[in-house]
């Protein structure tokens, strides 16, 4: 099965649009059979306003947010939901469900408080429970979260890490070599894919879209017409997320 492991989903940040429907409308009659999805950062906190502080009706959006994933999905089509984590490290909400963890910030945007008693528990419940974490941070935060703060911790650096730093950067730094490194292929250019797979081999690397701002199919596409092995495509945008997956999130926590 071909699954899309990045999809921002939800029905209350309507531009652009990203409901479940919203989604099932653009890859119709194609051979996308399930995806992985995540509420819109939106709906998570104002990523516009760099003095943002929380408030009940943000910590309902939050929640609603997350719940709107456990709800959709149908016999034709997987929903993988992973739980959006915040600044209140609301772990509690992870469900049996859950497969993995969004954990989203750029630079200029509020920060997570990495040294509260709160963050260190819920990364401690995350390696627990083998969750892995799709990463979007600015440089110097994810060279901290892998090296010192979530060691061990399987993490999937989004974008062949265009948002983080960039894909050379992480390069540099050693972060893709290590096996508990992941990433996706979403609005990644060709050249850097192939140069990734060259380095580290075909196993660590996932298909992912970005929709609403990418295009499920046209990122297909791009995965289809690599200059590699088909099997290694068939683990691209299927097996390995699978594998990554079918250990996560299984114990009894
Ligand atoms: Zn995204």
């Amino acid at each position: 099965m071909i699954i899309d492991a990045h999809v921002h989903c939800g029905i209350q940040d309507n531009f652009p649009l990203q409901s479940y429907e919203a989604y099932r409308y653009v890859v119709r009659g194609g051979q996308i059979g399930g995806a992985v999805m995540f509420p819109p950062v939106m709906e998570i906190y104002d990523r516009y306003d760099p003095h943002f502080t929380d408030s009940e009706t943000w910590i309902h959006r939050r929640k609603s947010a997350n719940e709107y994933l456990l709800n959709i999905g149908s016999s034709d089509f997987t929903v993988i939901p992973y739980l959006f984590v915040w600044n209140d490290f609301a772990i509690e909400q992870i469900t049996p469900r859950h497969k993995g963890i969004k954990w989203h910030r750029h630079s200029n945007e509020p920060v997570y408080d990495y040294y509260s008693p709160r963050c260190r528990q819920a990364i401690d419940e995350i390696r627990d429970r083998d969750m892995p974490v799709v990463l979007e941070e600015e440089f110097g935060n994810t060279v901290q979260f892998i090296e010192q703060f979530a060691k061990d911790v399987k993490v999937i650096i989004p974008h062949l890490g265009i948002l983080n730093g960039g894909y050379r950067t992480i390069k540099q730094q050693g972060l893709w070599q290590r096996p508990n490194i992941y990433t996706d292929t979403a609005l990644a250019p060709v050249y850097d894919i192939l140069d990734y797979i060259r380095d580290n081999g075909p196993d660590r690397i996932v298909f992912g879209s970005d929709f609403p701002f990418g295009d499920p199919n046209r990122e297909l596409g791009k995965i289809m017409r690599l200059p590699i092995p088909e099997e290694q495509k068939e683990k691209i945008w299927g097996s390995n997320i699978e594998r990554l997956l079918s250990e996560s999130n299984i114990s009894s926590g």
